[in-house]
């Protein structure tokens, strides 16, 4: 063992036993690894660290090597050579090397790593005699040449392995093992020869020349192309830069029992307690990854080398307790020693995450608010949607964007009205359009899954799907849909209407014919898990949900009542639809009222089916938010049909009804819907609409009273720009209210409120809150507004090249814009609240289920979050982590 020194001021080498308490932004995860498990007294072969601040100074020297720098390793290594009586370079005694890289965060297989450093055409031969096994001494010589030729020289990998190729058909051999020392050492002249060729220079003799080269090798390969994309998807700095670790090599491939591993302390895709990995005998490290030879389960080491095995458990358990978390390690065992050289905190899939998080915590390893940290939220997306199992390998013919999770097969199918019938019938299909608009909400509904080829992760189909729960994949542009003809093609392979496909909204895959998918299930120990978070978190959670589905769904993933129940959709339905155009094309007052009396009752069981779902908890209900004509078949359509109509000159009945439709559609027509005639504005000029839905609401919560149902009934106004209007509908609301409730003989408390979804609302907020119960805030239109986006062209048209250009850090209808909705958002809640101190305020666009804006909503003192049933545990999961003090970075500019 190496005494530690104390002098670490200003080092850029430190030993693994005086490295001890640096963090692994100085040392790099590995190093940091090496050094605690060094200080803990786990078997660890001795070695040093070069700093990551190194790493900076060469990318800021312009590559070079900082000056000293090697004067330092040799000092540090001359201690390690002193402890274990060998030197680096002695030919008569050579101590081989291990270089690798190690940065801050884990980037698996990103960066370089060089086994045998030392070796030369001398030191070979004295390996050999020392082992007496010239064949081990050569098999390491040809892994070093073909590793530091691949990442110093950079020589391409396969002209290696096809010389091994031809030396094993040579001797008729299938496996490197089955090399013998005749045939190691010619491959040794063969790679060298090689080297000869490819550089003009002889392969470097001098130890410390092959040293410098390559630590200079490990530093470039933090810049590889793979590292760098690496980086970018999983958000890592490019400053925090590689430690490089040197350490004295053990040998897994010695004769003896001798072999290496990877192993995890529990099992990474289950959670299960119980030690889980694989190991080779007489094998190196990269035989593991290279897949050449099959590896064997750790269990079966028991039987091989039953005392290596347990002190191998004994350590991960010393291990796992070390660092109260599951423990990814790597082992040698040399000539019958166990070695460790690595320790990492394991990744996990969600299941796994949730089990080791609870099971820790009921071990007494970790806290409460530790274990509800263990688990990424939006990873709970992946444990509440049938999906394809994670361990099948599958092959896709495209990839779209993962816009509503889960996976679900069934037939093709390009038509709406078809999709509507044949789901209706039972049939299992699939959607599959150019986009979705809000017409073909039937369509959606009866099917299992949508597809499109257009749109962003939250155009309509995808906003909708999600809300539904029905997996779906957007803007999958591979896709070429040939309406006409029924089919879609992505090259050469062609889809028909009726064939099997299989989209999988988790990872936006889009397959051919049926896959086996697993069960979702809010299990025991996410339970469990959730349970803790309702413990700690601020933030109530409610559903988006417009149906009792939809309802109970929510209600049993958590959710603490509705925060949005859309009213446009119950109006879409196929029985309401008719009733509804009627209204919409009625030439009167009386005529339009006629087809609202209709409309009544539906709307009534609609409530009362959602009410008593939602029994004992509030329950905000939206008045009716889309323009007119989005219930009317489209403009060109009707054209198209009347002109057909007119030239066939048949039924003159139907054409003059098609041209009434027309008339109408082209009086309601607008060139900015968006913006047009909407939200609160339809009801000022047809007040009867909203009249209609206070009294459904107010029967339905009338008659539910009576049956002992306690009815929460919050009213929300949306689109609004001034309080007048506000203070418009909250007069007529409250005058059918209060007269239902009357006529009825009971009495329920509710509320009237509004959505803050333009800017002028958020910046008149305080003349607002006088005439709100509550603010929610409706952060999808803000956004569009505040931005001057339209939220589907933007996504479609520029949204990408925006963020590809650093233009936008993210789509800002997916992550809060904090800067300039934030603002805004901040603005409403103070002006409210300085009106009215105890003002109830919420959010139901999108990002009231995502983590990171969550954050914001929690800091900003939200009363509640409201989003789609799916996302009820992630937004309980990310309410209770902001809580307890987990900050998530996220930003759009
Ligand atoms: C919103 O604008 O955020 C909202 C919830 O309303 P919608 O998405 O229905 O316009
Ligand atoms: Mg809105």
């Amino acid at each position: 063992m190496v005494p530690p020194t104390n002098d670490r001021a200003g080092a850029s080498v430190l030993l693994f036993s005086e490295a001890m308490g640096l963090s692994k932004f100085d040392l790099g995860g590995k190093g940091a690894g090496l050094a605690e498990m060094t200080r803990i007294g786990m078997p660890v072969p001795p070695g040093l660290t070069i700093l990551t601040r190194v790493c900076r100074e060469y990318y800021a020297n312009g590559g070079r090597l900082p000056n000293g720098l090697e004067d330092e390793v040799r000092a540090k290594l001359g201690e390690v050579e002193k402890a274990i009586g060998r030197t680096f370079g002695d030919p008569s005694d050579p101590l081989l090397l291990s270089v690798r890289s190690g940065a801050p965060f884990s980037m698996p297989g990103m960066m370089d790593t060089i086994l045998n450093l030392g070796l030369n055409d001398e030191s070979v031969k004295v390996l050999g005699e020392q082992t007496n096994d010239l064949r081990f001494a050569y098999d390491n010589y040809r892994r070093f040449i073909q590793m530091f030729s691949k990442v110093v020289l950079k020589l391409e990998a396969e002209k290696f392995e096809e010389l091994i190729l031809l030396e094993k058909q040579k001797r008729g051999v299938e496996l490197d093992v089955d090399l013998d020392k005749e045939a190691m050492r010619n491959l040794v002249e063969g790679f060298k020869n090689f080297v000869k060729r490819e550089t003009g220079e002889d392969f470097p003799q001098d130890p410390w020349v092959q040293m410098s080269m390559a630590i200079r090798a490990v530093f470039d390969s933090w810049m590889n192309e793979r590292a760098k994309e690496y980086r970018r998807i999983y958000k890592i700095s490019e400053e925090l830069g590689t430690g490089v670790n040197i350490q004295v090599m053990v040998f897994g491939n010695r004769a003896g029992i001798s072999g290496t591993g990877v192993a995890f302390t529990r099992n990474p895709s289950t959670g299960d307690k119980k030690l889980f990995g694989e190991f080779l005998m007489n094998a190196q490290g990269e035989d593991i990854v290279a897949g050449v030879r099959t590896p064997r389960q750790i269990d079966d080491l028991k039987n091989e080398a039953p005392k290596l095995y347990n002190q191998l458990l004994e350590i991960a358990t010393t291990l796992e307790n070390h660092y109260r978390d599951m423990q990814d390690i790597e082992f040698t065992i040399d000539n019958g020693t166990l070695h460790m050289l690595q320790t990492r905190t394991g990744k996990r899939t969600a299941p796994a995450a949730v089990k080791m998080a609870v099971e820790m915590k009921k071990e007494g390893l970790i806290d409460r608010d530790e274990a509800l940290k263990r688990v990424e939220p939006q990873h709970l997306d992946l444990l509440l949607h049938k999906h394809i199992d994670p361990t099948k390998k599958i092959d896709h013919i495209a990839q779209g964007l993962p816009a509503s999770p889960g996976a679900v097969s069934g037939k093709a199918v390009f038509d709406v009205a078809e999709a509507t019938m044949l789901g209706n019938k039972g049939e299992k299909v699939i959607l599959v359009r150019l986009e979705t608009n809000p017409e073909d909400i039937h369509g959606m509904v009866a099917s299992e899954g949508v597809l499109t080829s257009r749109g962003g992760m939250t155009c309509h189909a995808a906003v909708v799907a999600r809300g539904m729960g029905k997996p779906a994949i957007v803007g999958c542009e591979a896709l070429k849909i040939d309406q006409e003809k029924q089919t879609f093609s992505v090259k050469e392979v062609v889809v028909s209407k009726g064939d099997l496909i299989t989209v999988d909204g988790t990872t936006g895959r889009v397959i051919l014919g049926e896959v086996p998918t697993i069960e979702p299930e809010l299990g025991p120990e996410l339970k469990v898990l959730l349970g803790w978070a309702d413990d700690v978190k601020k933030l109530a959670v409610r559903a988006n949900a417009d149906t009792p589905e939809g309802a109970r769904r929510a209600r049993s993933f958590g959710a603490e009542g509705i925060g949005l129940c859309r009213t446009e959709r119950m109006f879409n339905l196929k029985d309401r639809l008719p009733i509804v155009q009627e209204m919409i094309l009625a030439d009167s007052e009386e005529e339009r009222r006629r087809a609202l009396d209709k409309l009544l009752p539906m709307q009534r069981d609609d409530f009362k089916a959602i009410f008593k779902a939602m029994d004992g908890l509030p329950v905000t209900i939206r008045m009716l938010d889309l323009p007119l004509h989005e219930f009317l078949p489209r403009h060109e359509e009707l054209i198209a049909e009347v002109t057909t109509a007119r030239l066939v000159g048949k039924d003159p009945e139907e054409l003059r009804k098609k041209e009434r439709v027309l008339k109408r559609v082209e009086q309601l027509v607008e060139h900015n819907p968006m913006l047009g005639h909407r939200g609160c504005r339809l009801a000022v000029k047809y007040p009867e609409i909203y009249e209609m839905q206070t009294r459904a609401i107010f029967e339905a919560a009338a008659e539910l009273k009576k049956e002992n149902c306690v009815v929460k009934p919050e009213l929300m106004i949306p689109l609004l720009s001034d309080a007048r209007e506000l203070s418009f509908h909250r007069k007529n609301m409250e005058k059918i209210a209060d007269a239902v409730l009357k006529e009825a003989g009971v009495e329920i408390n509710y509320l009237i409120g509004t959505m803050i979804e333009t800017p002028r609302a958020a910046l008149t907020a305080t003349k607002v809150a006088e005439f709100a119960d509550f603010f929610s805030f409706g952060s999808n239109d803000l956004t569009q507004t505040t931005f001057a986006y339209s939220r589907d062209d933007a996504e479609a048209k520029f949204m990408p090249l925006y963020v590809d250009k650093g233009l936008l850090l993210a789509n800002p209808f997916e992550i809060l814009d904090r800067e300039g909705v934030g603002k805004l958002i901040l603005m409403a809640v103070e002006s409210g609240r300085s009106v009215k101190s105890g003002l109830k305020i919420g959010i139901c666009g999108e990002h009231g289920g995502d983590p990171g804006s969550i954050e914001f909503f929690h800091h900003a003192g939200l009363d509640y979050v409201s989003c789609s049933p799916f996302r009820i545990p992630i937004a309980r999961l990310a309410a209770a982590q902001i809580a307890i003090g987990t900050e998530k970075a996220s930003s759009t500019a």
